[in-house]
């Protein structure tokens, strides 16, 4: 089978593997669908940043060279013994989210050591991956195959809109309209938010952000975010959401929130940042942040995607063969701002 193995930093290969063998308790999925994401861009231009290169990885006991995707899609192909969730034929999606067990609680467990399908283990850059058992999500018959491929970054953002605790009506300040800022746009939007405000330097991204349900999408490189909100809240917006992960938006969310309001940050931040603790004890602003999603979040973007509640096809801006990876894949994200969710075709089976 034909796979996208990261090798080292800007070392991505497409080359044959062996297709895996599936053991108890395990499930083999052919790939319909996989998306690239913005993680999957930070090991190729800056890596190893999780993926486990120099040591085998903790929990998976595995290390490079590993295949690469974490947001995918597709159908069961063969179980293993004792595998009850799932059957040969169904569709399924992959909450590609490893945790140590060591915590019974699992808001705590993903906090004891955690890594992804795709990054900590071989993943979904490949026309078969065998995964265990718990992280087959079954899928609706309805459910299109090719939409199921972005069920991991919506839940991201429905994670993000649950620790923000935004309530019905409120309204939401959102830095970066980057894949899941668009998605956080559109989570904000099903969560009742009253107004949403986006935030980038890039047109391309800003009209996207429009067309997701944005109230106003506003290029910070022309209008400062900060007197933009206070204009129209001089109090502070409710809720505030990073999703850019770098220092000057850091700033601008806290000082746009309102006094008891949250900033969650949702961003990979790749560098610290200086900040000063008393612009909250002065500002009641809460920080949150945001990893993943808990099981129950998965589940519940499952069955708001396949009922039409949620979608999140939109940013979906191109498909491509698995062999273009690199090219029209990875260096169109890096060098398009236009593009949002690449998908790769594996099967393309919709
Ligand atoms: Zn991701």
């Amino acid at each position: 089978m034909k796979a996208a193995v990261w090798y080292d930093v800007k070392d991505l290969r497409v080359e044959e593997k062996e297709v895996p063998d599936t053991k108890s308790g395990q499930v083999k999925i052919k790939v319909a669908w996989t998306g690239i994401c913005g993680s999957d861009l930070h090991e190729y231009v800056a890596g190893p940043i999780i993926i486990p290169k120099d040591k085998k990885d903790p929990l998976t006991g595995v290390q490079a060279p590993l295949t690469m995707g974490h947001e995918f899609s597709g159908v069961v192909e063969e179980v293993g013994a004792g595998v009850e969730s799932v059957r040969v034929g169904d569709k399924v999606a992959v909450n590609p989210l490893i945790v140590s067990g060591k915590a019974k609680d699992t808001l705590t467990d993903m906090y004891r050591g955690f890594g992804f399908v795709g990054l900590n283990s071989d993943g979904g850059f490949a026309d078969y991956v065998v995964v265990d058992e718990e992280h087959a999500v079954k899928l609706d018959e309805n459910m299109s195959l090719e939409h199921a491929a972005l069920m991991e970054p919506t839940a991201v953002a429905l994670q993000a809109i649950r620790e923000s605790r935004m309530e019905f009506g409120e309204s939401v300040a959102i830095f970066g309209a980057g894949p899941i800022g668009l998605l956080t746009i559109i989570a904000a939007r099903a969560a009742g938010a009253k107004e949403i405000y986006a935030f980038d330097l890039s047109e391309e991204r800003l009209e996207k952000a429009r067309e997701v349900g944005a109230t106003e999408a506003i290029n910070s490189g022309k209008e400062d975010p900060v007197k933009y909100i206070l204009d129209k809240f001089p109090d502070g917006i409710d809720r505030s959401l990073e999703v850019a992960g770098v220092e000057p938006t850091f700033h601008q969310a806290v000082e746009v929130t309102r006094p008891r309001g949250t900033m969650t940050i949702i961003s990979i931040y790749e560098k610290p940042v200086e900040f000063h603790p008393m612009s909250l004890t002065s500002s009641g602003v809460h920080i949150v942040s945001t990893l993943a999603y808990e099981p129950d979040i998965f589940e519940t973007t499952a069955k708001m995607m396949s009922s039409g509640q949620i979608d999140p096809s939109p940013i979906i801006t191109s498909h491509i063969e698995i062999e273009d990876i690199v090219e029209k894949g990875f260096n169109a994200l890096l060098n398009d701002k236009s593009q949002a969710k690449i998908l790769v075709k594996l099967s393309g089976e919709k």
